[in-house]
Order: structure tokens, then C-alpha cells, then sequence
């Protein structure tokens, strides 16, 4: 047995071909659609693609920066091969659709990404699958939502907005029983804190946006399978005409290189912030797993290796109508979409809008996330603190 290398070392070194860069250390943006190909019998026989590295013949096919990021990434979530997208939604969307057919039952988790929602109440019921949803701590329970006609288990842990866990191996140890196939959306936990193949999961999708990309200047999906299911996941992507923008795989690998090093930042900053914020009287409950008062803690400590930089904060329902004077002076939180980038973010939820399966409790007051990002924690916490004060005020 060779010992696996350290994440840093894999992200420093993984997807790097002196060939393919002339000799330099990172390999440029592959702007291209045409692939030249040295004559006749080459076009014609494909043959030779299976034995060389990185084969593309056409843009759509492959581009070697997207290869090493593909990589890089699997070799990270101990996954055989990865493939990429030019968002988080289309690698979801693409993995749903190369997997249903017509007449299929979908179990979806009740605190699925917004969007994913959006997907599937907007088109999968068109595309004639029906999609259930599920409470996100079913757990061995899911022996009991399943039907002969189930496909798919879709799962994501934490949940969006809401951060319930979900216990993965119970789910997988009954799907893998009964035939079913799994996917999770793994971008919170990014793939240096959870690997979920080794849980059981057929594939794991991360949104690139988010830690991977890490700078907020870019979008991309990438998808983390073994065997033949990532390589049918690979045709089906081809076939819908899906792949990654030149540029901004470029800005993927560049990211993904330095994403354990900001992890780590991330999660210690986060943790010191969001201690800080559970002792405050106007926050009525901090919702992030790594912290033992979090309802999944136990589940956090059996499966998670680390935790990441976003987390949800309820404050206590009498400031339910002055959290705008509390987020419209703060500093250095944006107000925004997405996460992940080196710069601290907040955006008030609404996740009782949403959910069917399960309530979320509201009437325990206005529900915040903050993405804690590269500043130093000390700032972060000054300008919370003031933000908070203004709710008293
Ligand atoms: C942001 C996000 C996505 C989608 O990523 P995009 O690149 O913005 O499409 C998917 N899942 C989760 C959990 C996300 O936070």
C-alpha cells in the first residue's frame, strides 16, 4: 500500500504536465472548439484516444486545464474520475437527467439548494418523474419512503439555509440494498472534510463556484464518481453539451491550489465567529455542526473530518423587524448570493417558504447566513457586534 498523499501536497502537485504547459509550471486557459488531427486514419479511427492522457477531439470533449482540474479534484475526494460543468445547478441538473427516466420516483431532502428545488418541481414533473421530498434527518427511515419505482436518493448535509446533518451510511447501506442510486450535494463540506464515496454514495457534486474557485470570479459544477458511473455521467454531459468555460477552468485549478490552505482559515475563523456570536443575548441559535450545541453534532463527529465557513444564526424573534438596520451598516459582510470567496457575505432566509416535508420554525425568529471569510476574525466579530447593538438601539 502507498500512503495517500496530504491534501496540500495533492493541490500543489496533482494535474500538472510539463508537456501539455511548454515546461511552465501552470497550464494556460484552452480557448478552442477545433481539435487539428495529424491525418485520415487518425480522424478516423478513435482508437488511440483510449491509451493517452488527457484525449480530447473537440473543444465540447475536454480541454487539458479541465482535465487536471478533474484530477485534482478526485484525487482530493478519493473519487476515480471527476467531470465538469460551467455551474453547481447544471451538474446537478445534468446528474438528475443522466440518471431518470420517464415513470421514475426521485426522493429528494427536504433542505435541498434552492434551485435544485426549482429543477425539479419546474421540470423533472414535465419530464414525467415524480420527485418526493424527505425529512433531511430520515435516516434508516428512508427504508420506508422508498418504492419499487424509486430511482434516485438525493442528498445534501448540511442542508441549505437550515444545516440539519443527514446519517449518510444508514441511507446508503438500505439504497445500496435495494438497488437505488445515490447522489449528495457535497459543496459545503468541500472534499478535504467529507468524502462521501466512502460512505456509500454513487456521486458526489460540489458546486466549483464556492471553495474550489474561491475568489467570487467564477462559475462551475463538478461532478466525483467511480467506475461506470462517472463514465456514463461523462457521455450523458457530452450529449447535453456540457463543459466548462476556458477561462474559468483556468481560475478553477488556480483556485483549487491554494483551497486547503483557505480552508483552514476558513474553519477556524468561523468557529471563533460563531462561539462568539451563540454567547450573545439578541442571537437565539447558532446553526453550524461543528458546534456541540448543533442538534447533528454526534453525526458531525462520526463522518466529518472538518467543517467550512457557512453558518446560520436565528435571532430572537423580538428583532424580527429591525434586521435591515442590523446587515445594511455592516462593513465588511456584503449582502449576497453565493459563498465561498475570500470576502464575508450575509443573507437573510426564508426557508418556511419553502419546505414541505418538514417545518422550519420561524416563530423562533429571523434567520440569518454568514459565509466567514479570509479577514481577520477580530474585524468580523467588531463590526457583528456593532450590527447587533443596532438592533437594541
Ligand atoms: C451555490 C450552490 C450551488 C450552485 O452553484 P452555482 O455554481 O451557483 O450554480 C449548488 N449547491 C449548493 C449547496 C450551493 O451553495
Amino acid at each position: 500500500m502507498t500512503r495517500a498523499r496530504s491534501p496540500y501536497t495533492t493541490a500543489a502537485h496533482a494535474g500538472r504536465d510539463r508537456n501539455a504547459s511548454q515546461g511552465m509550471v501552470n497550464l494556460p486557459p484552452f480557448r478552442g472548439s477545433t481539435m487539428l488531427f495529424d491525418n485520415y486514419q487518425r480522424y478516423v479511427d478513435r482508437s488511440w484516444m483510449a491509451d493517452t492522457r488527457w484525449a480530447s477531439s473537440y473543444g465540447l470533449n475536454g480541454t487539458p486545464t479541465g482535465f487536471a482540474f478533474e484530477e485534482m479534484i478526485a484525487e482530493l475526494e478519493g473519487a476515480d474520475a471527476g467531470v465538469v460543468t460551467n455551474s453547481g445547478l447544471s451538474i446537478i441538473t445534468t446528474a438528475l437527467l443522466a440518471f431518470v427516466r420517464a415513470g421514475d420516483h426521485v426522493l429528494m431532502v427536504d433542505s435541498v439548494y434552492g434551485p435544485t428545488r426549482g429543477f425539479c418541481d419546474g421540470m423533472l414533473g414535465d419530464l414525467g418523474v415524480e420527485v418526493e421530498y424527505y425529512d433531511p434527518r430520515i435516516g434508516a427511515g428512508i427504508a420506508d419512503a422508498l418504492r419499487d419505482n424509486t430511482r434516485i436518493v438525493f442528498l445534501e448535509s448540511p442542508g441549505s439555509l437550515t444545516f440539519e446533518l443527514q446519517d449518510v451510511p444508514a441511507i446508503t447501506a438500505i439504497t445500496r440494498e435495494r438497488g437505488v442510486m445515490t447522489m449528495i450535494d457535497n459543496t459545503w463540506a468541500s472534499p478535504l472534510y467529507y468524502q462521501p464515496l466512502k460512505h456509500g454514495v454513487d456521486l458526489s457534486l460540489h458546486a466549483a463556484t464556492k471553495y474550489m474557485i474561491g475568489h467570487s470570479d467564477a462559475l462551475m459544477g463538478i461532478a466525483l464518481g467511480n467506475g461506470d458511473v462517472i463514465q456514463q455521467l461523462r457521455k450523458k454531459a457530452q450529449m447535453l453539451g456540457q463543459y466548462a468555460n476556458a477561462d474559468d477552468l483556468f481560475l478553477a485549478l488556480r483556485g483549487a491550489r491554494t483551497m486547503p490552505l483557505r480552508l483552514e482559515r476558513h474553519r477556524q475563523s468561523t468557529l471563533e465567529v460563531a462561539q462568539w456570536l451563540e454567547g450573545r443575548e439578541e442571537v437565539e441559535r447558532v446553526l453550524h455542526p461543528a458546534l456541540p450545541s448543533h442538534p447533528d453534532h454526534a453525526l458531525f463527529k462520526r463522518d466529518f473530518s472538518g467543517s467550512t465557513s457557512l453558518f446560520g444564526v436565528q435571532l430572537k424573534a423580538e428583532f424580527a423587524d429591525r434586521v435591515a438596520l442590523m446587515i445594511d451598516d455592516l462593513q465588511y459582510f456584503g449582502i449576497g448570493a453565493s459563498w465561498g470567496g475570500y470576502e464575508s457575505l450575509v443573507i437573510p432566509c426564508f426557508p418556511e417558504q419553502f419546505r414541505s416535508a418538514t417545518h422550519w420554525p420561524c416563530e423562533r425568529g429571523p434567520l440569518l447566513r454568514l459565509h466567514i471569510g479570509l479577514e481577520d476574525p477580530a474585524d468580523l466579530i467588531a463590526d457583528l457586534d456593532a450590527g447587533l447593538q443596532r438592533l437594541r438601539a
